[in-house]
């Protein structure tokens, strides 16, 4: 059977890109992916197909990357940070298992890369969690809400806010600040890109219009807590 390997590109800039994820990118003749993605990779694509659209297309983005790699061309199916979190890996086997050998290459994703910016806010058990309504009911978010107070874990908050979805990453902060008090939060906006912003504010003062669709919002646990600058959880060393 041939390969689609489905590759995880890191949060933005190409010192984020493993090794093993550019041999991947290097091996195919076919690449596709969602436009932003394809363009964070452009220096390394210049001699393949590539096959790229816009967000809302990525069955028939899979469907044609399964279907090039069955044709015998090696396929690259790119996701930006790491494809098993809210990208193409899961998708890819759907559509393409028992049809063509599927290889998945770990990126490093937004919690990861967003945290290494703040400090240390992930040094305790994290919970993962995205806002988007579109693909999970806004109900099940909910509850996973809940979960996340009661366990007390830190929090990396995907997909926090788009043009017409503002209300969710507000109803999740109020809900921790309810539950659990004023929890230190650090927001990355576009990590590792040239726009890269960072802030870190209490949920108290959280500036909802910094939020976009291209930040991570990290909430820290009842422990974490912010020294010169830098957010950090401590593991219990009590140093
Ligand atoms: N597969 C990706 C996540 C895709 S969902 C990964 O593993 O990182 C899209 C969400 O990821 C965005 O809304 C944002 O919350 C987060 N994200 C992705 N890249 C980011 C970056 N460079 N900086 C900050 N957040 C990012």
């Amino acid at each position: 059977m041939s390969v689609l390997f489905v590759v995880g590109l890191g949060p933005g800039d190409t010192t984020h890109l493993t090794q093993q994820a550019k041999k991947a990118i290097e091996k195919s003749s076919i690449v596709c992916g969602y436009r932003t993605y394809i363009q964070q990779i452009e220096g390394l694509i210049k001699d393949k197909i590539v096959y790229s659209n816009s967000m809302g297309g990525e069955v028939e983005r899979v469907k044609k990357a399964v279907l090039s790699a069955k044709e015998g061309y090696i396929t690259s199916l790119v996701s930006g940070g790491d494809a098993s979190i809210y990208g193409m890996a899961s998708l890819a086997y759907e559509i393409g298992f028992g049809v063509v050998d599927i290889v998945v290459v770990a990126g490093v994703t937004a919690a990861l890369s967003c945290s290494a910016r703040l400090g240390a806010p992930i040094s305790d058990d994290l919970a993962v969690i995205s806002m988007s309504d579109l693909l999970t009911p806004w109900e099940i978010i909910k509850k996973r809400i809940e979960a996340v107070n009661i366990g007390d874990f830190v929090c990396a908050v995907y997909n926090p806010k788009s043009k017409n979805r503002t209300k969710q990453i507000e109803y999740a902060l109020n809900r921790f600040y309810d539950s659990r008090g004023d929890l230190l939060c650090g927001v990355v906006k576009d990590c590792c890109r040239e726009s890269e912003a960072v802030r870190i504010f209490p949920i108290s003062e959280f500036d909802y219009d910094f939020v976009d669709m291209r930040s991570t919002v990290i909430v820290g646990n009842t422990q974490t807590y912010i020294k010169q600058g830098k957010l950090i959880t401590p593991r219990g060393y009590g140093v």
